[in-house]
């Protein structure tokens, strides 16, 4: 392999690691240059739903590129933005009545807070602080990394984030988060925001949905805002269209990115209730919301979005999701058996497992054994250190899937 001037992400070029060239991607599999054929087992950062390269969005993008490349979106609209909106008030619950564009999920993040601080202040009662939950990540930014929870990936960068008050996980009942969440929205805190159900990149870690309509209980009583960030657990992850459903809530903000282009563009929206955006409407061009980006609602991104709402509209997805599911569950119960796993949970169509390991955490040295392994298996799994997730595609197949597994059970045997 040529050595390449490119900088990749979350990589240690100092340990060689290879960056094999995709040329192709299908269904759940990726080719590459080579001609090996790999199973994405994480749906390319969580991002691919349906499958790679679906017809129906591959053909929404092909056309729009026809007609509309870019148009600055500052007082500026056009037809696939206002198709995904009027789709996403379709999908999404009713009380999100407002819809901001952005870039990616950190970007949808960074509008939450800027919403939520901008609500406080334009309704002349500034507050500022924000609580979040232990192990949360809300992406790479400086504003998402603050809301993240402090450690390695963000270590170096700490003189940049602001201060949060962090709420204990909701382990078990919950009893110790909630008790802290109480507590501290006496101090009027602006917002809280959460992953629903399941800490992602902290480690997928997954919590009841009775905590989580809890939390939501108590930021309503005390008037403190609720910010769900979807962004992972958005289209079906958790097994319904939103985490948030199966607590029987709504946030006051939503971000979703990821699966809203069903993984093909670069999209996010941050979904708003009324009295966020009412308290943004003036006659006074000081009190508007002071965000963009150049690529705010890109009519490509947004044809694929829409093109994914509709497939979201016309077709079964969700028993696809549930079918997934199940099938996970089936491959999930055999591993569990394995001596050395443990700790195997299930969020809708995501497992996880701890690989028993010296020293756990992000930084485990078993983590970069696991990952050779799996290459070696053809397959694209990540691991968090030493915790084995899988989340592919809605699309893979029951041969796939089996291959996935089969190299768990092989890495877990030979690491
Ligand atoms: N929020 C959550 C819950 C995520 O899992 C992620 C990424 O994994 C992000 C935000 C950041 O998204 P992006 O990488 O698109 O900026």
């Amino acid at each position: 392999m040529t050595a390449s001037p490119i900088w990749h992400p979350f990589t240690q070029h100092g340990l060689g690691e290879p960056s094999p060239q995709v040329a192709r991607a299908e269904g759940a599999a990726l080719f590459i240059a080579d001609g090996r054929r790999i199973v994405d087992a994480i749906s390319s950062w969580w991002v691919t739903t349906h499958e790679h390269c679906h017809p129906r969005i591959m053909t929404a993008i092909a056309e729009q590129a026809r007609n509309l490349d870019q148009i600055i979106f500052a007082g500026w609209t056009h037809e696939p933005a206002e198709a995904v909106a009027r789709g996403l008030r379709e999908l999404m619950p009713d009380e999100l009545t407002r819809i901001f564009f952005s870039d990616s999920g950190s970007t949808s993040v960074e509008v939450a807070l800027k919403m939520a601080l901008g609500y406080w202040a334009n309704t002349g009662r500034p507050r500022h602080k924000i609580l979040v939950l232990e192990h949360a990540y809300h992406g790479d930014t400086v504003g998402a990394m603050s809301v993240g929870a402090r450690g390695v990936f963000n270590a170096a960068y700490a003189p940049l984030l602001f201060d949060v008050e962090t709420l204990p996980f909701p382990a078990g009942d919950g009893a110790a988060t909630l008790e802290r969440l109480t507590a501290l929205c006496r101090e009027d805190p602006a917002a809280l925001i959460v992953e629903p159900l399941i800490c992602g990149a902290g480690g997928m870690k997954i919590y009841d949905a009775a905590i989580l309509a809890e939390m939501r209980r108590i930021c309503t009583a005390h008037d403190v805002l609720f910010i769900a960030d979807e962004v992972m657990t958005g289209w079906g992850r958790t097994g319904t269209l939103l985490a948030c459903e199966q607590a029987g809530i709504v946030p006051d903000i939503l971000c979703l990115s990821k699966g809203l282009t069903g993984g093909a563009m670069p999209l996010a929206v941050t979904m708003a209730s009324e009295p966020i955006f009412a308290a943004h409407l003036s006659q006074d061009r000081a009190r508007m919301f002071f965000h963009s980006s150049s690529y705010t609602a890109n009519p490509l991104a947004c044809a694929a979005a829409a093109a994914n709402i509709a497939i979201w509209q016309d077709e079964p997805v969700i028993e696809r999701v549930g079918r997934l599911a199940e099938r996970q569950t089936r491959h999930l119960e055999k591993l569990a058996q394995n001596p050395r796993i443990a700790n195997a949970r299930r969020a809708g169509t995501i497992t996880a497992v701890e690989i028993e390991d010296s020293h756990s955490g992000y930084l485990s040295d078993l983590g970069p054994k696991l990952l050779a392994r799996f290459r070696q298996s053809d397959l694209l799994l990540r691991p968090l250190g030493n915790t084995v997730y899988v989340m592919p595609p809605y699309c893979v197949s029951d041969e796939d899937l089996a291959s996935i597994y089969d190299g768990i059970e092989d890495a877990v045997a030979n690491c």
